[in-house]
């Protein structure tokens, strides 16, 4: 059985090995288009701020590992797929054959089209080549603006703002991280940042960029509000894209990312999907959608595996699950965090001291949690999401004060535990 993976990230390596383990006799090829070895893209933050080295990044750090596996690590480019005569074929000609494809080509992190965004200085943050250009350019003392303020770019600024840094952030939404706080969380997480020496500009866009013509290199940032912004290293950290412009012509159904069941399969015969590049059943919304981190990239990329070597598995589904730390700051995002119309919800505000946790419920069900500062409560909440846990009158109280969360989660597991109708399960009839 020959299996080609086309990307060699977390998704990709996982796969690879997974196969490898459930298939001792197959021939496996992971293709990846940078030139370094595998490696994870969450570690640049690390990377930027001195943490570690380059080769504190790679997914494997000893260097026989994919040989002594017999996993081939083929250097290229795809360029197309052709699902009929079930060929990849890569940048310069060359084809690979395969009996089972996965599709693990993550996402490329995209720019926004005003004048002057292809200046010099204007960075993505996302590959190692990336990492490499803003580590020259992001000195001490220098100005950084960053584009965009979602999940990457706090993650960016916390690395940036340790580098010594003067740093301003120019963010669309209302709030900080729109697509994953709640308006109050957002709105603290600004706060800090601004408490913290950071400039924040929200409901502003960026509209054009332009060389600073007395300094050389320097750049000019105008917002819409007709302010222009001084920089020395541009960041854009405003969205990224699924690599599938290679699968036009294939067959293989997209939307956003790659669409896919359950099995990570695609609509294609012996054709998968996993990681940032797949679109797939999430959790909490039953709807189609892609969780671009890294632990949803390993664990598809298992479980596309399994069943390419033929075990049958099918996905829990992904949860949202969204851990953040900015400028010290950490807050986390959980499920349907912003909740649903005919649900309840609760917030505990502690504006003095960055302490926020909004629930959200769907009858006596934790369905969403947004949280600042109360880290001890963070697997708590994941684990309630996820095990769908009947709340019953703890609901009730959970309403009354959020906070309590330690304990209702106790009570519950209790009553689940002891194998007898729980109070709760019979009040949430
Ligand atoms: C700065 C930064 C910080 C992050 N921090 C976190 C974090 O704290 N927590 C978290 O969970 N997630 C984080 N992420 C997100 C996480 O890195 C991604 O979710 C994860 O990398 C997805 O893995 P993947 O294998 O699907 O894709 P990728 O890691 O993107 O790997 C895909 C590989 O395929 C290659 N490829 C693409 N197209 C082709 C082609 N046509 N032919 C051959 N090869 C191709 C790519 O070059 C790449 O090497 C962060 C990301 C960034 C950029």
């Amino acid at each position: 059985m020959k299996h080609i993976i086309l990307g060699n990230g977390p998704a990709g390596v996982v796969a690879s090995e997974t196969i490898r383990k459930a298939d001792p006799d197959a021939e496996i090829t992971m293709v990846g288009d940078e030139p370094e070895p595998p490696y994870s893209r969450m570690a640049i933050p690390y990377l930027l701020q001195g943490d570690i080295q380059e080769d504190g990044t790679y997914l494997r750090k000893d260097a026989g590992h994919f040989e002594r596996l017999r996993i081939n690590l083929v250097a290229g480019h795809a360029e197309a797929v052709d699902t009929k005569a079930r060929q990849v074929r890569l940048r310069g000609g060359t084809t690979l054959a395969y009996d089972r494809l996965l599709i693990v080509t993550g996402a490329h992190a995209t720019k926004p089209p005003v004048a002057g965004i292809d200046l010099p200085s204007v960075q993505t943050c996302w590959t190692l080549a990336d990492a490499r250009n803003i580590a020259a350019l992001a000195k001490r003392g220098s100005r950084v603006l960053q584009i965009g303020a979602g999940f990457i770019g706090c993650i960016t600024m916390e690395a940036l703002a340790n580098r010594g840094v003067h740093l301003t952030v120019v963010e669309m939404g209302d709030r900080m991280v729109p697509r994953m706080m709640t308006p109050v969380a957002g709105a603290m997480i600004k706060k800090w940042c601004e408490k913290k020496g950071v400039r924040v500009h929200t409901r502003a866009r960026v509209v054009s960029v332009r060389p600073d013509m007395k300094r050389a290199g320097s750049l000019f940032v105008e917002i819409d509000s007709g302010d222009e912004l001084p920089a020395d290293l541009v960041i854009c950290a405003a969205g990224v894209r699924p690599n599938i412009d290679f699968l036009a012509g294939s067959g293989i159904a997209t939307d956003v990312g790659v669409v896919v069941d359950d099995h990570l399969r695609t609509n294609v015969p012996d054709v998968y999907a996993a990681g940032d590049v797949a679109e797939a059943m999430d959790f909490s919304t039953g709807e189609r959608g892609i969780n671009a981190i890294q632990p949803n990239a390993v664990d598809q990329g298992r479980v596309a595996a399994l069943n390419m070597a033929g075990k049958e598995t099918r996905s829990v589904r992904s949860l949202a699950i969204n851990v953040l730390q900015t400028l010290g700051l950490v807050s986390s995002s959980f499920g349907k965090w912003w909740g649903e119309i005919d649900g309840q919800s609760a917030e505990a505000v502690d504006a003095e001291n960055f302490r926020y946790l909004s629930l959200q419920f769907k009858d006596d069900i934790l369905i969403g949690a947004t949280s600042i500062g109360l880290t001890e409560n963070v697997g708590v909440l994941r684990g309630l999401i996820q095990t769908r846990k009947h709340l019953g009158t703890w609901k009730d109280e959970l309403l009354r004060d959020p906070t309590r969360v330690m304990q209702a989660s106790l009570a519950a597991s209790v009553a689940v535990g002891a194998g007898v109708p729980s109070a709760s399960r019979r009040a949430s009839k």
